[in-house]
Protein backbone atom coordinates (compact mmCIF):
# COMPACT_ATOMS: atom_id res chain seq x y z
CA UNK A 1 0.00 0.00 0.00
CA UNK A 2 1.19 3.64 -1.17
CA UNK A 3 0.56 6.76 0.07
CA UNK A 4 -0.30 9.58 -2.50
CA UNK A 5 -1.01 13.16 -1.81
CA UNK A 6 -3.16 14.92 -4.42
CA UNK A 7 -1.69 18.61 -5.00
CA UNK A 8 -5.29 19.72 -5.60
CA UNK A 9 -7.27 18.73 -2.42
CA UNK A 10 -4.46 18.26 -0.42
CA UNK A 11 -6.19 14.99 0.22
CA UNK A 12 -4.31 11.79 0.84
CA UNK A 13 -5.30 8.79 -0.93
CA UNK A 14 -4.04 5.16 -0.72
CA UNK A 15 -3.15 3.32 -3.63
CA UNK A 16 -4.04 -0.13 -4.08
CA UNK A 17 -1.44 -2.77 -3.26
CA UNK A 18 1.08 -3.56 -5.66
CA UNK A 19 3.04 -7.26 -6.14
CA UNK A 20 6.24 -6.44 -5.09
CA UNK A 21 9.23 -8.73 -6.67
CA UNK A 22 12.16 -5.97 -5.52
CA UNK A 23 14.73 -4.90 -8.00
CA UNK A 24 15.58 -8.22 -9.61
CA UNK A 25 12.30 -10.40 -9.67
CA UNK A 26 14.23 -13.69 -11.00
CA UNK A 27 15.92 -13.15 -7.54
CA UNK A 28 12.33 -14.24 -5.54
CA UNK A 29 12.38 -17.81 -4.80
CA UNK A 30 10.65 -18.29 -1.73
CA UNK A 31 7.58 -20.18 -0.86
CA UNK A 32 6.48 -17.36 1.27
CA UNK A 33 5.71 -15.53 -1.91
CA UNK A 34 2.33 -16.28 -3.14
CA UNK A 35 0.89 -14.12 0.11
CA UNK A 36 2.07 -10.78 -1.75
CA UNK A 37 1.50 -12.30 -5.37
CA UNK A 38 -1.98 -12.53 -4.70
CA UNK A 39 -3.18 -9.18 -3.97
CA UNK A 40 -6.92 -8.12 -4.47
CA UNK A 41 -6.30 -6.29 -8.16
CA UNK A 42 -4.98 -9.85 -8.88
CA UNK A 43 -7.40 -11.75 -7.11
CA UNK A 44 -10.49 -9.62 -8.76
CA UNK A 45 -8.91 -10.63 -11.98
CA UNK A 46 -8.23 -14.08 -11.62
CA UNK A 47 -11.70 -15.20 -12.45
CA UNK A 48 -11.00 -13.44 -15.89
CA UNK A 49 -8.18 -15.34 -16.30
CA UNK A 50 -10.01 -18.76 -15.38
CA UNK A 51 -13.17 -18.17 -17.18
CA UNK A 52 -15.27 -20.85 -14.70
CA UNK A 53 -17.98 -21.51 -17.37
CA UNK A 54 -15.04 -22.21 -20.63
CA UNK A 55 -13.25 -24.33 -17.60
CA UNK A 56 -16.28 -26.35 -16.36
CA UNK A 57 -16.20 -27.77 -19.63
CA UNK A 58 -12.34 -28.49 -20.71
CA UNK A 59 -12.36 -30.71 -17.29
CA UNK A 60 -16.07 -31.98 -17.70
CA UNK A 61 -16.69 -34.31 -15.00
CA UNK A 62 -13.03 -35.47 -14.40
CA UNK A 63 -12.00 -35.01 -10.72
CA UNK A 64 -16.07 -35.88 -9.71
CA UNK A 65 -15.75 -39.10 -11.26
CA UNK A 66 -12.35 -39.74 -9.67
CA UNK A 67 -13.36 -38.78 -6.45
CA UNK A 68 -16.56 -41.21 -6.86
CA UNK A 69 -14.32 -43.58 -7.69
CA UNK A 70 -13.06 -43.29 -4.14
CA UNK A 71 -16.11 -43.35 -2.37
CA UNK A 72 -14.96 -39.76 -1.37
CA UNK A 73 -17.69 -37.85 1.30
CA UNK A 74 -15.65 -35.12 2.62
CA UNK A 75 -13.29 -33.04 0.62
CA UNK A 76 -10.22 -31.04 2.05
CA UNK A 77 -10.00 -28.16 -0.82
CA UNK A 78 -6.34 -26.42 0.03
CA UNK A 79 -5.77 -24.20 -3.15
CA UNK A 80 -9.52 -23.11 -3.08
CA UNK A 81 -8.59 -19.84 -5.03
CA UNK A 82 -11.55 -17.93 -5.96
CA UNK A 83 -13.75 -21.13 -5.47
CA UNK A 84 -14.20 -23.00 -8.54
CA UNK A 85 -13.46 -26.45 -7.30
CA UNK A 86 -15.18 -26.15 -4.03
CA UNK A 87 -18.28 -25.27 -5.68
CA UNK A 88 -18.21 -27.34 -8.24
CA UNK A 89 -17.81 -30.19 -5.91
CA UNK A 90 -20.29 -28.84 -3.48
CA UNK A 91 -23.29 -28.96 -6.10
CA UNK A 92 -21.98 -32.27 -6.93
CA UNK A 93 -23.42 -32.69 -3.39
CA UNK A 94 -19.75 -33.63 -1.79
CA UNK A 95 -19.12 -31.68 1.83
CA UNK A 96 -16.31 -29.25 0.94
CA UNK A 97 -14.09 -27.64 3.74
CA UNK A 98 -12.21 -24.59 1.88
CA UNK A 99 -8.67 -23.49 2.23
CA UNK A 100 -6.31 -21.30 1.44
CA UNK A 101 -3.26 -19.41 2.53
CA UNK A 102 -4.53 -15.82 1.20
CA UNK A 103 -7.21 -14.61 2.74
CA UNK A 104 -7.81 -12.25 -0.66
CA UNK A 105 -8.39 -15.40 -2.43
CA UNK A 106 -11.00 -16.73 0.53
CA UNK A 107 -12.89 -13.61 0.30
CA UNK A 108 -13.27 -14.03 -3.29
CA UNK A 109 -14.40 -17.31 -2.96
CA UNK A 110 -16.85 -16.74 -0.39
CA UNK A 111 -18.67 -14.17 -2.61
CA UNK A 112 -17.94 -15.90 -5.28
CA UNK A 113 -19.85 -19.13 -3.67
CA UNK A 114 -22.47 -16.76 -2.18
CA UNK A 115 -23.78 -15.31 -5.81
CA UNK A 116 -24.08 -19.08 -6.49
CA UNK A 117 -26.25 -20.13 -3.23
CA UNK A 118 -23.91 -21.61 -1.13
CA UNK A 119 -22.05 -20.70 2.24
CA UNK A 120 -18.28 -21.68 2.27
CA UNK A 121 -16.59 -23.49 4.94
CA UNK A 122 -13.46 -21.24 4.50
CA UNK A 123 -10.15 -21.73 6.84
CA UNK A 124 -7.32 -19.85 6.36
CA UNK A 125 -4.24 -22.20 6.80
CA UNK A 126 -0.81 -22.30 4.60
CA UNK A 127 0.13 -25.71 3.86
CA UNK A 128 3.30 -26.20 5.86
CA UNK A 129 0.96 -25.87 8.92
CA UNK A 130 -2.19 -27.79 8.09
CA UNK A 131 -3.10 -29.80 10.96
CA UNK A 132 -2.90 -26.41 12.78
CA UNK A 133 -5.55 -24.49 11.58
CA UNK A 134 -7.68 -26.90 9.81
CA UNK A 135 -9.37 -30.04 12.03
CA UNK A 136 -10.77 -33.10 11.21
CA UNK A 137 -9.80 -36.17 8.60
CA UNK A 138 -11.01 -36.26 4.67
CA UNK A 139 -11.93 -38.32 2.42
CA UNK A 140 -9.91 -36.75 -0.17
CA UNK A 141 -7.74 -33.54 -0.34
CA UNK A 142 -7.36 -31.62 -3.44
CA UNK A 143 -4.92 -28.99 -4.66
CA UNK A 144 -5.81 -28.12 -7.78
CA UNK A 145 -4.74 -25.09 -10.60
CA UNK A 146 -1.14 -25.70 -10.49
CA UNK A 147 -0.51 -24.79 -6.78
CA UNK A 148 2.16 -26.69 -5.40
CA UNK A 149 4.06 -25.11 -7.80
CA UNK A 150 4.38 -22.15 -5.05
CA UNK A 151 6.62 -24.08 -2.79
CA UNK A 152 10.64 -23.29 -3.78
CA UNK A 153 12.13 -25.34 -1.37
CA UNK A 154 12.24 -29.02 -0.57
CA UNK A 155 11.52 -29.27 2.55
CA UNK A 156 8.63 -27.25 1.90
CA UNK A 157 7.29 -29.80 -0.54
CA UNK A 158 7.86 -32.47 1.71
CA UNK A 159 6.20 -30.78 4.70
CA UNK A 160 3.31 -29.88 3.03
CA UNK A 161 2.90 -33.60 1.74
CA UNK A 162 3.12 -35.26 4.91
CA UNK A 163 0.89 -32.75 6.28
CA UNK A 164 -2.14 -33.83 3.31
CA UNK A 165 -1.00 -37.62 4.54
CA UNK A 166 -1.41 -36.77 8.04
CA UNK A 167 -5.27 -34.91 7.11
CA UNK A 168 -6.28 -37.98 5.53
CA UNK A 169 -8.58 -41.04 6.23
CA UNK A 170 -6.93 -44.08 5.59
CA UNK A 171 -7.99 -44.98 2.62
CA UNK A 172 -8.24 -40.98 1.23
CA UNK A 173 -7.33 -39.73 -1.53
CA UNK A 174 -4.88 -36.82 -2.62
CA UNK A 175 -5.53 -35.01 -6.22
CA UNK A 176 -2.34 -32.28 -7.00
CA UNK A 177 -2.14 -30.74 -10.43
CA UNK A 178 0.40 -29.36 -12.15
CA UNK A 179 1.90 -27.66 -15.34
CA UNK A 180 3.83 -29.89 -17.89
CA UNK A 181 7.44 -28.46 -16.74
CA UNK A 182 9.37 -30.86 -18.08
CA UNK A 183 7.88 -29.60 -21.76
CA UNK A 184 9.19 -25.75 -20.97
CA UNK A 185 11.98 -26.57 -19.52
CA UNK A 186 13.36 -29.00 -22.29
CA UNK A 187 12.03 -27.74 -25.28
CA UNK A 188 10.57 -23.98 -24.38
CA UNK A 189 6.92 -22.49 -23.95
CA UNK A 190 3.74 -23.51 -26.14
CA UNK A 191 0.71 -23.96 -24.54
CA UNK A 192 -2.59 -24.85 -26.01
CA UNK A 193 -4.31 -22.30 -24.01
CA UNK A 194 -6.94 -24.60 -23.15
CA UNK A 195 -7.08 -25.67 -19.51
CA UNK A 196 -7.02 -23.64 -16.47
CA UNK A 197 -6.41 -20.13 -18.34
CA UNK A 198 -9.25 -20.00 -20.12
CA UNK A 199 -10.34 -16.76 -20.48
CA UNK A 200 -10.64 -14.21 -23.17
CA UNK A 201 -8.15 -11.66 -23.87
CA UNK A 202 -5.90 -12.87 -21.41
CA UNK A 203 -2.61 -13.99 -22.19
CA UNK A 204 -0.36 -16.02 -19.86
CA UNK A 205 3.58 -16.54 -20.74
CA UNK A 206 6.45 -17.11 -18.90
CA UNK A 207 9.20 -14.42 -18.92
CA UNK A 208 11.72 -16.48 -17.62
CA UNK A 209 12.19 -20.07 -17.55
CA UNK A 210 15.60 -22.32 -15.41
CA UNK A 211 15.50 -24.72 -13.45
CA UNK A 212 14.59 -23.38 -10.22
CA UNK A 213 11.56 -20.63 -11.45
CA UNK A 214 9.04 -20.10 -13.84
CA UNK A 215 8.08 -16.59 -14.06
CA UNK A 216 5.11 -15.87 -15.48
CA UNK A 217 3.34 -12.61 -16.54
CA UNK A 218 -0.32 -12.53 -17.36
CA UNK A 219 -1.70 -9.60 -19.50
CA UNK A 220 -5.19 -8.36 -18.90
CA UNK A 221 -7.48 -6.26 -21.56
CA UNK A 222 -7.34 -3.03 -19.34
CA UNK A 223 -3.81 -3.60 -19.93
CA UNK A 224 -2.51 -4.21 -16.19
CA UNK A 225 -0.24 -6.92 -16.09
CA UNK A 226 0.67 -9.12 -12.82
CA UNK A 227 3.50 -11.98 -12.24
CA UNK A 228 3.59 -15.06 -10.57
CA UNK A 229 6.94 -16.62 -10.12
CA UNK A 230 6.93 -20.83 -9.06
CA UNK A 231 8.77 -23.46 -8.95
CA UNK A 232 9.22 -25.69 -11.86
CA UNK A 233 8.20 -29.09 -10.95
CA UNK A 234 8.75 -32.05 -12.81
CA UNK A 235 6.34 -34.75 -13.02
CA UNK A 236 8.49 -37.46 -11.73
CA UNK A 237 10.01 -35.25 -8.87
CA UNK A 238 6.77 -34.56 -7.98
CA UNK A 239 5.72 -38.88 -8.11
CA UNK A 240 8.70 -39.22 -6.10
CA UNK A 241 7.86 -36.92 -3.10
CA UNK A 242 4.61 -37.94 -2.88
CA UNK A 243 5.96 -41.79 -2.92
CA UNK A 244 8.80 -40.86 -0.38
CA UNK A 245 5.92 -38.86 1.75
CA UNK A 246 4.42 -42.40 1.95
CA UNK A 247 1.59 -41.93 -1.19
CA UNK A 248 1.05 -45.36 -2.99
CA UNK A 249 -1.09 -46.44 -6.20
CA UNK A 250 -0.34 -42.52 -7.69
CA UNK A 251 -1.80 -42.56 -11.14
CA UNK A 252 -0.61 -39.49 -13.36
CA UNK A 253 -3.37 -38.04 -15.86
CA UNK A 254 -2.45 -35.70 -18.77
CA UNK A 255 -5.10 -32.95 -19.46
CA UNK A 256 -7.55 -35.07 -17.77
CA UNK A 257 -6.41 -38.42 -19.99
CA UNK A 258 -5.63 -41.91 -18.64
CA UNK A 259 -2.97 -42.28 -21.20
CA UNK A 260 -0.38 -39.30 -22.57
CA UNK A 261 2.59 -38.94 -24.38
CA UNK A 262 5.01 -37.21 -22.59
CA UNK A 263 5.45 -34.00 -24.54
CA UNK A 264 1.58 -33.70 -24.86
CA UNK A 265 -0.37 -32.40 -21.97
CA UNK A 266 -0.75 -28.93 -20.79
CA UNK A 267 -1.52 -30.12 -17.46
CA UNK A 268 -0.92 -33.15 -15.01
CA UNK A 269 -2.70 -34.46 -12.58
CA UNK A 270 -1.75 -37.05 -10.37
CA UNK A 271 -4.26 -38.98 -8.07
CA UNK A 272 -2.48 -40.68 -4.57
CA UNK A 273 -4.02 -43.34 -2.07
CA UNK A 274 -2.65 -42.74 1.20
CA UNK A 275 -2.92 -46.84 1.89
N1 LIG B 1 -7.14 -23.86 -7.01
C1 LIG B 1 -7.43 -22.52 -7.49
C2 LIG B 1 -7.71 -22.56 -8.96
O1 LIG B 1 -7.45 -23.59 -9.58
O2 LIG B 1 -8.21 -21.60 -9.50
C3 LIG B 1 -6.33 -21.52 -7.16
C4 LIG B 1 -5.03 -21.71 -7.84
S1 LIG B 1 -3.85 -20.43 -7.52
C5 LIG B 1 -2.75 -20.75 -8.83
C6 LIG B 1 -2.87 -21.03 -6.18
C7 LIG B 1 -3.50 -20.90 -4.82
O3 LIG B 1 -2.67 -21.56 -3.86
C8 LIG B 1 -3.64 -19.46 -4.35
O4 LIG B 1 -4.96 -19.24 -3.93
C9 LIG B 1 -2.64 -19.34 -3.20
O5 LIG B 1 -3.03 -18.45 -2.20
C10 LIG B 1 -2.57 -20.77 -2.70
N2 LIG B 1 -1.29 -21.07 -2.03
C11 LIG B 1 -0.05 -20.99 -2.56
N3 LIG B 1 0.87 -21.38 -1.68
C12 LIG B 1 0.20 -21.71 -0.54
C13 LIG B 1 0.59 -22.19 0.74
N4 LIG B 1 1.88 -22.38 1.06
N5 LIG B 1 -0.37 -22.46 1.65
C14 LIG B 1 -1.68 -22.25 1.35
N6 LIG B 1 -2.11 -21.79 0.16
C15 LIG B 1 -1.18 -21.52 -0.78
Amino acid sequence: MSIQKDATTNSIALSPPEQQFGMNPVKQRETDNYAQEYIKGFVDKWDELIDWDSRAESEGDFFIQALRKHNVRKVLDVATGTGFHSVRLLEAGFEVVSADGSPEMLVKAFANASHRGHILRTVQADWRWLNRDVHGEYDAIICLGNSFTHMFEERDRRKALAEYYAMLKHDGILILDQRNYDRILDDGFSSKHTYYYCGDNVRAAPEHIDDGLARFRYDFPDESSYYLNMFPLRKNYVRRLMQEVGFQNIETFGDFQETYRDEEPDFYIHVAEKS
